[in-house]
């Protein structure tokens, strides 16, 4: 079975110093809960000039949460005014990294020939690609939900190793901070649809147990419904990740 999957993106939001008291707060929120920590994964995807604050953090307290970054380079090292290696974050025990967000495709020019070549990457240095697809509102009227995600991530995987590992995060462009979240149905047929994709690329035990995450608008009071779907492993949360209480709370989804 596959280890449900929380994941907060917080975007551009949160400093370092920021950063420092949400966590701690997170942390002892759960604690205080009761909350089991084996029942579900969760992983923090701060800001870069986050990453090394809260890897010290996660690592003197003993706090039980993945750090993960929101893009990384194509490139390993080099003449790429800006760009982070791979290779620094895997240095900064990130396990995860974000590509092909939709707002960097769509405010970063991100095609899916780059958001290949970050995946790709992201594999060679050892780091877990969380990769996004989803349809704009537009590709919803014209093509139906599940055309363009699925084309998408087809270029994602095309050429990886059989038995990669990858998480696929399915996010309905109009879904994102829209308060408008695709119903659990609609997930489900494209996280399944995905997940199938997967089997075709990297192999059937790769599908088997690749996370297939929904994101888009996911509060505290929708959680439930979409994780009680056999092809949704989790989320990705942005906005209601940034509240401690709501973030705890859909963390705490199975209470
Ligand atoms: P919201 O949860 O704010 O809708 O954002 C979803 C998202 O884009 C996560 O990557």
């Amino acid at each position: 079975r596959r280890t449900p999957f929380i994941a907060g993106n917080w975007k551009m939001n949160l400093d370092h110093l920021q950063a420092v008291a949400f966590v701690q707060k997170l942390h002892w929120t759960l604690k205080d809960a009761g909350h089991e920590t084996d029942t579900v994964e969760v992983g923090l995807f701060p800001p870069f000039t986050d990453l090394r604050t809260v890897q010290t953090l996660v690592d003197a307290d003993k706090i039980p949460f993945a750090l993960g970054a929101q893009d990384v380079s194509a490139h390993d090292s080099g003449p790429y005014t800006g760009e982070i290696s791979g290779a620094f974050l895997a240095k900064l025990e990130c396990r995860y990294v974000i590509i092909g967000h939709s707002e960097r495709r769509q405010y970063h020019g991100e095609t899916d020939e780059i958001v290949a070549s970050k995946v790709a990457a992201a594999l060679r240095h050892g780091l877990v690609p969380v990769i996004c697809v989803g349809e704009t509102a537009e590709d919803l009227e014209t093509h139906g939900a599940s055309a363009v995600p699925v084309a998408q991530l087809e270029k994602a995987l095309a050429g990886l190793a059989s038995g990669s590992e990858v998480v696929v995060a399915y996010e309905p462009v109009w879904a994102i901070g829209s308060g408008q979240a695709a119903t659990a149905d609609q997930a489900q047929e494209v996280c399944a649809k995905l997940r199938a994709v997967v089997g075709d690329a990297l192999g059937a035990d790769a599908a088997a147990r690749t996370r297939v995450l929904y994101g888009g608008s996911v509060k505290s009071g929708n959680i439930a419904r979409f994780m009680r779907e056999p092809d949704v492993d989790g989320a990705l949360v942005g906005g209601a990740s940034l509240v401690v209480d709501e973030f705890a709370a859909i963390i705490r989804y199975q209470k």
